[in-house]
């Protein structure tokens, strides 16, 4: 699960981190009443989307007069802010954060996240902040420093000096930012992130360090420990389908393909997408309807499918294991008569009942091509939809 700017901002406060002081606005009027609270010469608009770069997108700008800040933010506020995250169509900006200007002297980049090849927590730093840090990676690698944590342990002051040092952050700011990288630590253990990015982190003309920018990714099998970040949640940034999907407990996620695939276990529905694939054509959808489903669930899953316009046709394969094949195949053939399915579908289902499952199929007088392998399940399903 992802968070806005000001949200992470607000968490990133809770375990003392310093940011700028600001305000989310939900409209114009708000945005200048925000700025004349703040006080100060200069604040910057910034468009609150789940996306980053909104910077060169036109989504941050500075303002040197509260007439200036209504201009602006009369301009973000309900733009489609295209961004190189949000695709072509961008985001519409439903949020503003209005914070006091602050003084640059220095952007760097500072991030903990979880390191699948070392399976370990890995704090990152560059001395190239405000950049995107995957060009960064691409482009200069040797400007990125990393270094692993021992969850026993925890960020030693050592590791996070050599972090702070290593992008060159001055020797008088040097203990403010060692305390920053260790309460970015603490802050996403403590959240279950699996992502908390500081980008950029700033030197002030002062001396301070501040938070300029932030980004959190959530564990979402963590969630249910953190209602408090569930309250966080805005279904405006959220693909609709996955929203509806999720009420029903279907594990679903949209993606580019024309055949959609309806599998029980996610490790099937990996393989089954994989091999679409092999045969030459690509997946609409991840979903997994998991061990328990229901004809209602199964029902839902193929509403949620077939709203996508881009289906050609449908893909079910299911391993009958503590799921019984014959309540699937009822399952399957209810949905179908439900929504009145005009694609081909292919139905592959293997174990506990599986006759029974496929007696129910045939018997129900709907055009359903049964399949045995998994690669005569993708070349029929590839052939129907070309
Ligand atoms: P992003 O483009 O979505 O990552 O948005 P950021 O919040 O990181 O802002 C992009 C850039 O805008 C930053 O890297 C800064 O260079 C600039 N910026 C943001 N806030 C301020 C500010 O208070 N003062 C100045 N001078 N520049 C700012
Ligand atoms: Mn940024």
């Amino acid at each position: 699960m992802k968070i806005h700017e000001y949200q992470a901002k607000e968490l990133l406060r809770k375990f003392g981190v310093v940011t700028p002081r600001g305000k989310a606005c939900f409209s114009v009027d708000e945005a200048v009443e925000a700025a004349r609270e703040l006080g100060g010469s200069v604040w910057v608009v910034k468009a609150q989307i789940h996306a980053g770069g909104r910077g060169k997108g036109g989504g941050v700008k500075l303002a040197r007069s509260l007439d200036e800040v209504r201009t602006i933010a009369g301009q973000i506020l309900g733009m489609q802010l295209v961004t190189h995250q949000t695709g072509a169509g961008g985001q519409k900006v439903r949020r503003l954060l209005i914070e006091e200007g602050a003084d640059i002297k220095k952007e760097y980049y500072v991030a903990a996240l979880t390191d699948r090849a070392t399976q370990k927590v890995a704090m990152m730093a560059s001395s190239e902040g405000g950049m995107d840090i995957e060009e960064v990676a691409h482009n200069t690698p040797e400007k990125i420093i990393k270094v692993f944590v021992d969850p026993q342990v925890g960020l030693t002051d050592a590791q996070a000096q050599q972090l702070a040092k290593g992008i060159g952050v001055p020797d008088a700011s040097l203990a403010q930012a060692v305390d920053t990288l260790k309460k970015l630590y603490t802050c996403y253990m403590e959240t279950d992130a699996s992502l908390a990015e500081i980008n950029p982190l700033i030197l002030e003309g002062s001396g301070n360090i501040k938070a300029l920018d932030a980004k959190f990714n959530f564990d979402s099998n963590a969630l249910y420990r953190h209602p408090e970040i569930v309250e966080y949640r805005d279904l405006d940034e959220e693909d609709a389908d996955e929203i509806e999907a999720s009420k029903f407990d279907l594990a679903y996620i949209s993606l580019d393909g024309n055949i959609g695939c309806l599998v029980n276990g996610a490790g099937l529905a990996m393989a089954t997408m994989d091999t679409i694939k092999l045969f030459g054509a690509e997946p609409a959808n991840f979903l997994d309807v998991g061990g328990g489903a229901t004809t209602e669930k199964v029902t839902e899953a193929f509403k949620i499918m077939l709203k996508n316009p881009k289906v050609k046709g449908i893909l079910v394969n299911i391993f009958g294991g503590i799921m019984r094949c014959d309540t699937i195949a009822t399952g399957v053939v209810a949905a179908a008569k439900e929504v009145k399915l005009s694609v081909p579908l292919v139905v592959r289902m293997k174990g506990t009942n599986e006759d029974l499952g496929k007696q129910i199929l045939k018997d129900s007088g709907l055009p359903i091509i049964a399949a045995d392998t998994m690669a005569e399940a993708a070349t029929k399903i590839v052939a129907a939809v070309k």
